[in-house]
Formats: structure tokens, C-alpha cells, sequence
């Protein structure tokens, strides 16, 4: 049974960052969005974190040839018939119960027995003790708790609900694709609603029994190497100062990963600074913060966010 710590939160919280640092960790192989992994890497051949385009990439063919005999022996469409049926946020609520209707308990248990595959041939190929996917999305969470085969530890990674929001309206583009495309954009007033929904959706799933960390991202930028040293033990894995040594005073020495699909950070090598974003205190016109920080308000509080962006401690 192949154990996987699932990253999950609303996207922009600083989940790629926290993967990225874990995937250098002895024992833990992360492997990107998977939920992305059917159409952007089988169906559409986009890049690997390692530059190489997924078909091209020796680690991913591997993992295809242990969990499929080949990638194009899955059915996609089906892969994706399953989501459409089982894998919506509106679809969390029914996932919570202590029971499911056993027509849907089968829907459940084929859509996730896809992504226990890619898991447990990714652990056999790394030789990994821990996989890491990093796909956020809280219905998914949701789903993989049904699964018979996979060891789900969750990591809830939070970021304040106006830094979240002041990332969500900025243009980044997408490498991956060669070109033209854009990732998503969402209003403040959107991605304050998305907020609230995926967080408490987190919050449902730890009351479901389901082992659910909760990292605070500011707090994590802070202090990374006591960060990651609590996340390895969360996931049964030891790590000795050695193993933390690509962590120094304010960056990351990355090496190159094989994140199937996500966030473009994915793909830096090499020195990545690590220190606190709060461009939005000052860059989120006042109108947008107001507005976010009335409509999170009871979960900001409830997380030890200040609501006053004038207690936000500002980097030196
Ligand atoms: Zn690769």
C-alpha cells in the first residue's frame, strides 16, 4: 500500500513551494498535481518538472509501464466520466457520510483505484517510502479516503485568504504549454468564496477521521527547516541535518524533480529564495481586501490570521 501525503488547499497557498521542499527529502518522491496527469501528460504530452516532454521523460514511462503496462492502456475518457460523476466539490458533502449508496461506493473506489496505481508504481519506481500529490483540490481528498490501497496523510496548507486573492488576480503563464496559455484567473470576491469552501472542506475531512496537518504557509516560510522536519515525521520519515542541508538562510537548493503538472515553479533548479510574499498588504487595492477579509473573516480568525493587514508582519 503505497502511503500519500495529499497537499491540498485553495490553489496559490504556497502548496508547489512546500512540495518542491519535501520532494528533496530522502525516502519522498512528490509528484505534482495527478489530478492533472490524464489529460495535460497522457492526453496532451506536456512537460515534465524535469523539461522533458512526459512521454520522453524515463521516470514517468516507467511509472506507466508498473501501473498500466503502458499509459496508453488508460482509458482517459473514462478517467474523466469518473471525475464528472464522483470528483465535484458539490459532491463533498455526500462523500463525507459514513456510508455511500453502493452504485456510487464503486464510482469512488474505480476512480481512485486509477490514481492508488500511479501511486504505488511511483513508490516502486523512486524506491520512495512517501509519495507526494500535490493536486489540492478538496473533493479529490475526498474521494482517496474511500481508497482500500492508499496510507492518505493530508497536509491542509493555509494562506491568508488576501494573499491567496491578490495571486489569484495576477496574469502567470504556463511554460508547460509553449506559449499562449494563461493559468486561471479569479475576481477577489470569487476566490474569497473558493477560499472558504476548499478550506472548510479540510476542515470536514479531519472530522471524517482522515489524518489532516494543517500548516500555516507564513508560518512555514519562516522557520522551513523546523517546517519540514514536522511534515517528515507526520509522514514516517527520518531526516538527519544532512538531509536538510540543501536549506539555507533564506533559499532552497532545488534539484530537478519530476512534478507531472502544476504550479510553473515546478520547473526551477538550482537557488530558489525562500521569504514571506505580502505584496498584497500593499498592492490589494483597499475595496478587494475589505471585501476578502469580511467574507473569510471567521476562518481567518479561527486560523490566527490578524484581520488589521497593519499586524502583518512585514519582512526586513
Ligand atoms: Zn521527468
Amino acid at each position: 500500500m503505497a502511503r500519500v501525503l495529499y497537499l491540498g488547499g485553495l490553489g496559490r497557498s504556497g502548496t508547489t513551494l512546500v512540495e518542491r521542499l519535501l520532494g528533496e527529502l530522502p525516502s519522498v518522491c512528490s509528484l505534482g498535481e495527478i489530478v492533472h496527469l490524464w489529460q495535460r501528460d497522457i492526453r496532451d504530452d506536456e512537460r515534465c518538472g524535469c523539461g522533458a516532454r512526459f512521454s520522453a521523460c524515463t521516470f514517468w514511462k516507467r511509472v506507466g509501464e508498473h501501473a498500466f503496462g503502458h499509459w496508453g492502456n488508460v482509458d482517459v475518457e473514462r478517467v474523466h466520466a469518473l471525475r464528472g460523476t464522483v470528483e465535484r466539490t458539490r459532491h463533498i458533502p455526500r462523500l463525507a457520510g459514513a456510508q455511500l449508496p453502493p452504485a456510487q461506493r464503486a464510482d469512488v473506489r474505480e476512480y481512485a483505484s486509477f490514481y492508488a496505481k500511479v501511486y504505488a508504481a511511483a513508490a516502486a519506481v523512486s524506491g520512495a517510502r512517501v509519495v507526494v500529490d500535490s493536486s489540492k483540490h478538496s473533493a479529490l481528498a475526498h474521494v482517496l479516503r474511500w481508497a482500500d490501497d492508499v496510507d492518505l496523510r493530508v497536509v491542509h496548507v493555509v494562506r491568508d485568504a488576501r494573499g491567496v486573492a491578490y495571486s489569484w488576480t495576477k496574469t502567470v503563464a504556463r511554460p508547460e504549454s509553449d506559449g499562449s496559455a494563461e493559468m486561471t484567473r479569479y475576481s477577489p470576491g470569487r476566490s474569497a468564496l473558493l477560499w472558504n469552501a476548499h478550506n472548510a472542506a479540510f476542515g470536514l475531512l479531519a472530522r471524517r477521521g482522515v489524518p489532516v496537518r494543517r500548516i500555516r504557509y507564513e508560518q512555514f516560510l519562516t522557520d522551513p527547516r523546523a517546517a519540514l522536519r514536522e511534515l517528515a515525521e507526520y509522514a514516517g520519515v527520518a531526516v538527519t541535518e544532512a538531509d536538510l542541508a540543501f536549506l539555507g538562510d533564506g533559499y532552497a537548493d532545488l534539484r530537478v524533480g519530476h512534478s507531472a503538472a502544476g504550479n510553473p515553479m515546478r520547473f526551477s533548479i538550482g537557488r530558489l529564495p525562500l521569504r514571506r510574499d505580502d505584496a498584497w498588504v500593499r498592492a490589494l487595492p483597499r475595496g478587494q481586501r475589505r471585501l476578502v477579509g469580511a467574507v473569510c473573516a471567521p476562518m481567518l480568525r479561527a486560523y490566527g490570521y490578524p484581520l488589521n493587514p497593519a499586524a502583518v508582519p512585514q519582512e526586513a
